[in-house]
């Protein structure tokens, strides 16, 4: 399904929608179908999007790694004490 980004002539507001032959996209915040398209961003959104969930990911392990090992030295500490 493709993807279009539209802009709303009555309030202003941008934002995505996917679009099918039939469809008549709606703006999300005043409902007015009085849209203009814009040119497509999609496949470079979705490639900066892609990037920054790696990214995310990459941190949430890094983190849970570290609490892990914070974890395991609280319980050394214990069983020495
Ligand atoms: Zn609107």
């Amino acid at each position: 399904m493709p993807l279009f980004d539209f802009r709303c002539r009555s309030c202003g507001r941008r934002f995505e929608a996917f679009v099918r032959a039939s469809d008549i996209p709606r703006c999300p915040s005043c409902k007015g179908v009085k849209l203009e398209q814009l040119p497509s961003m999609f496949s470079i959104s979705s490639l900066e999007i892609t990037k920054a969930r790696v990214r995310t990911a990459k941190k949430e392990r890094r983190r849970s790694r570290a609490y892990r090992d914070k974890i395991m030295a609280e319980r050394e500490t214990k069983h020495h004490d």
